[in-house]
């Protein structure tokens, strides 16, 4: 033992946090067996007969899966809290006080019938990046958080509530587990007249990095072993309403007809036409449709459809509209119908942040790994984490593209190599200053 192991030596026994300059640790892996094994025993709580899991938010094995979170989280030394939302946080100091914490995480509630993987991949690979630090004895210049957000499936309540957009109203919403969402922030731990202390400012944070699998198809399709999602889309939905008239099928001749639903079918097959007309992404889906009367003997008068637009940039999705407005005038027209269209409901795109995609790039490569940028066309808690710091998210493939089901299934492989590419793109933005004016000093 040379003098300075010996000085480090006494610290650790000490107590204190041992200052080992943060130099990258090119070798630094994760524990693989280990971290497979905290997935499988996870897979414990609320697993359902088809090899899956149902783990509703605010139910029993829900708060007994978070339970087991916490012990993992303590065994890697982290001082863990609940906080007024019912989010688990746990915190590890880093070496210079001044700095922002950096934040990782995910969650672990699941759908009904849900699988093993949506969340868990995240969540137990923070907590496993916090353990490998601890365990290499490293320090961060920043304060680490490892979060799990509380209710992901049911409205991205945990990560809602810590950006301020959870409202008074939607506490009073009934989730799918029979509680309200202020019951279920009771149950698990939390205080829904403290919401406010929970609240994070925008700047108050480094950054935050999401681990989650794809739950789609292409990386496993291309063979890419990490995907880098370039933000998460934004989602417009309306419901249209097509007025006619409705009359005798027998007899109204075919030229003096007002039928609803020839317009509307005219206008989905418009909408996949102006979709698909320019290069992109984007996506537009008619999926829900109702023609009134509904008989076979009456010319439908009135068909309500639903219209729904998803891409990375909110300027495409409005022009993508404005070109399906026009045609549908020009059915209007021709068909003698009126178009109605209300909005429902609007997800702004959330983009991630472009030094942040380089550095997930960087930690890749150094671990001899192929990726490929790409949207999320799935929401997650990142959205929320994106209108209060800069953020970036991980993708490893889901096999057979499967997800929300128990089908759902990703390989060991994969999973190490984007816990791997985790911690080193933790260790890289700990490194980095990222500062407001969009470089990296
Ligand atoms: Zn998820």
């Amino acid at each position: 033992m040379n003098r300075r192991q010996f000085n480090l030596g006494l610290l650790g026994t000490a107590g204190a946090i041992a200052f080992r300059p943060l130099a990258l640790q090119p070798r630094l892996r994760v524990n693989g067996s280990r971290l497979i094994a905290h997935i499988n025993a996870l897979a414990e709580f609320g697993k359902n007969p088809q090899g899956g899991v149902s783990r509703l938010a605010y139910s029993e094995a829900d708060r007994r899966g978070r339970e087991y979170v916490i012990e993992l989280m303590q065994q890697a030394k982290l001082e863990t809290a609940i906080d007024a939302a019912g989010n688990i946080v746990g915190r590890r100091a880093g070496s210079d006080k001044a700095l922002p914490p950096l934040l990782f995480g995910s969650h672990i509630d699941s759908v009904p019938e849900g699988g093993n993987y949506d969340g868990v991949v995240g969540s137990l690979g923070g907590i496993e990046v916090a353990q490998t630090l601890v365990e290499n004895n490293l320090t961060t210049h920043h304060p680490l958080e490892v979060v799990i957000f509380q209710n992901e499936e049911g409205g991205l309540i945990g990560s809602r509530a810590m950006n301020g957009e959870l409202t008074e109203k939607e506490l009073d919403l009934v989730s799918r587990s029979g509680k309200t969402i202020r019951e279920g922030i009771r149950f698990l731990g939390g205080d829904p007249t403290k919401l406010s202390s929970v609240r994070r400012q925008p700047g108050s944070i480094a950054a935050y990095l999401e681990l989650h699998i794809e739950q789609g198809g292409i990386l496993e399709t291309e063979k890419i072993d990490i995907g880098i999602v370039e933000g998460i889309v934004g989602i417009n939905w309306w419901d249209v309403t097509i007025e006619g008239f409705a009359n005798h099928a027998g007899t109204t001749p075919m030229n003096q007809r007002q039928d609803a639903l020839l317009a509307a079918a005219k206008f989905i097959e418009a909408v996949n036409r102006v979709v698909t007309s320019i290069p992109g992404r984007q996506v537009g889906t008619v999926g829900r449709i109702q023609a009134l009367p509904g008989a076979p003997n009456v010319i439908p008068g009135k068909v309500i459809l639903s219209l729904e637009l998803r891409d990375l940039g909110a300027a495409k999705i409005q022009m993508l509209y404005q070109k399906i407005r026009t045609e549908a005038d020009q059915i209007a027209h021709t068909n003698k119908v009126t178009f109605d269209f209300k909005e429902i409901n609007v997800n702004i795109p959330a983009p991630t942040d472009a030094r942040i995609r380089s550095l997930i790039n960087d930690s890749a490569k150094d671990l001899e790994l192929s990726t490929k940028q790409m949207p999320s066309g799935a929401g997650h808690d990142a959205q929320d984490m994106a209108r209060l710091a800069p953020v970036g998210m991980i993708f490893i493939p889901s096999v057979g593209g499967i997800s929300h089901s128990p089908k759902e299934f990703s390989r060991l492989r994969d999973i190490l190599n984007g816990a791997n590419v985790l911690l080193h793109t933790l260790l890289k933005l700990d490194r980095a200053n990222l500062a407001v004016d969009g470089s990296i000093t």
